[in-house]
C-alpha cells in the first residue's frame, strides 16, 4: 500500500507535531505560510472511521496549535478543511486528514483566494519552506 501519510520517510522531513495518535505536518506545497495538515497516525480513509480518542485528540491537538499562535503572533482564528471520498471531490491523499489555516489580522492572502486562483500559490524554495517549517514547529513545541 503507499500512502504518503504511513510513510515515516515522508512525514519524518514535514512533521511540526507529534503525540501517540496524531500527527501534523508543514505540506511541501503550503496554500498560506500558515498551512498544517493533521491526522491520525493509524490509517482510516475517512475521517468517520476514526475513533472517538482519536477525534477528541486531533480538536485538542487543534486548539493546541491555534492557542499556541494566539497568544504569540496574535492569530484571531482559524479555518479547518476536510476532503473525505477520494480524488474525484479533492482528497489527493487516501489517508483521511485536515487543513488547519491559520488567520491573522496582518495577513497578505486568506487561504480561498489562492484555492480560487492557484496562480497566487507562492512557490517556496527548500530553504524558505525549512525556515518556514522551523518558526511553526517552534511555536508549537515551545514549552
Ligand atoms: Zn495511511
Amino acid at each position: 500500500m503507499t500512502c504518503d501519510f504511513c510513510n515515516p520517510q515522508v512525514i519524518t522531513s514535514q512533521k511540526v507535531y507529534e503525540d501517540d495518535l496524531i500527527i501534523a505536518i508543514y505540506p511541501q506545497k503550503p496554500t498560506i505560510f500558515h498551512h498544517l495538515i493533521l491526522f491520525p497516525k493509524k490509517h482510516y480513509q475517512l475521517i468517520s472511521e476514526i475513533s472517538p480518542e482519536e477525534s477528541v485528540r486531533m480538536n485538542q491537538v487543534i486548539e493546541k496549535i491555534h492557542l499556541s499562535f494566539k497568544v504569540k503572533n496574535n492569530c484571531i482564528g482559524y479555518n479547518l478543511t476536510s476532503n473525505n471520498g477520494g480524488l474525484k471531490i479533492g482528497q489527493t491523499v487516501p489517508h483521511c486528514h485536515s487543513h488547519l489555516f491559520l488567520r491573522f489580522d496582518d495577513e497578505v492572502i486568506s487561504p480561498f483566494k489562492v484555492m480560487n486562483d492557484p496562480s497566487l500559490k507562492i512557490v517556496l524554495t527548500t530553504d524558505e519552506w525549512e525556515s518556514r517549517k522551523k518558526i511553526i514547529s517552534t511555536v508549537i513545541n515551545k514549552k
